[in-house]
């Protein structure tokens, strides 16, 4: 059975100061409280060391945004995914969409990102997800497949076996349009035959497959009720901690 996960994504969000009380508090919240999932929050680079401090990581996962496709060197700005796991971070998303879109990552840097993350023994948080064109003329599925072969089926079974999926619709981003349930379900349940065909079923259903696209604690419980939804990587909705344990406590 997959690991049922809520995953926050701050994005380019908050300060500091700002970004350690809001993941204090959602620590606190989740002390004394039950939760019936894996929470996690994906946090900007300079926010993980200070936020490893506060937390306890078996109550809150700690993961960065994003990490660097090579290992060291003169690449100036960058963070390696060795320095991301020596803050105490467990986590790193990538392919996110808006570094797709807005940085140019194809799936050929990613797939080096992929390998630095687990060969630092971080777990990637994949994203994949069509942009609105591909939905209304049907490429949908199609899209995805290709992201998702193009990118990560060069690993061993092994490997793949450590990376959690996000499905991402882009057209649902940050945008208040959700994709209804039975949307995501077919989604889900697409790429989860793929790696079945590719890996055998029991890789498949070990598998995370996340939703994410202006998930909120209104519409999270119908997601999370589908077959194949695993849970969700949250953006908007994981900057306010109610909001953010809405979503958790749907499961
Ligand atoms: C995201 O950026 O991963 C995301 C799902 O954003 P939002 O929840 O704001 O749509």
């Amino acid at each position: 059975m997959a690991k049922k996960i809520v995953a926050g994504n701050w994005k380019m969000n908050t300060n500091l100061q700002e970004g350690v009380a809001l993941a204090e508090g959602v620590n606190n919240a989740l002390k004394g409280f039950k939760a019936n999932c894996d929470v996690i929050i994906a946090v900007p680079f300079t926010h993980l060391a200070s936020i490893n401090a506060v937390i306890d990581q078996n109550l809150l996962g700690l993961g960065a945004e994003n990490c660097a496709d090579k290992k060291s060197g003169a690449y100036t700005g960058e963070v390696s995914a060795s320095m991301v796991a020596s803050t105490g971070a467990k986590y790193v998303i990538l392919g996110h969409s808006e570094r797709r879109q807005y940085y140019g990552e194809t799936s050929e840097t990613l797939k080096e990102k992929v390998a630095l993350a687990l060969a630092n023994g971080l777990t990637p948080i994949f994203c994949i997800g069509e942009v609105l064109e591909q939905r209304e003329n049907g490429t949908y599925l199609d899209v995805v497949k290709d992201q998702v072969e193009s990118a990560l089926f060069n690993l061993s079974a092994e490997d793949f076996g450590k990376i959690i999926l996000a499905y991402e619709p882009v057209w649902a981003i940050g945008t208040g349009k959700t994709a209804t349930a039975d949307q995501a379900q077919e989604m889900h349940a697409h790429i989860r035959g793929l790696i079945a065909a590719k890996y055998g079923q029991s890789v498949a259903d070990n598998c995370s497959i996340l939703y994410g696209g202006s998930c909120k604690p209104t519409n999270a419980a119908e997601l999370f009720a589908k077959k194949d939804v695993d849970g969700g990587l949250i953006g908007g909705a994981s900057l306010d901690v109610e909001s953010f344990m809405g979503i958790v406590k749907a499961f």
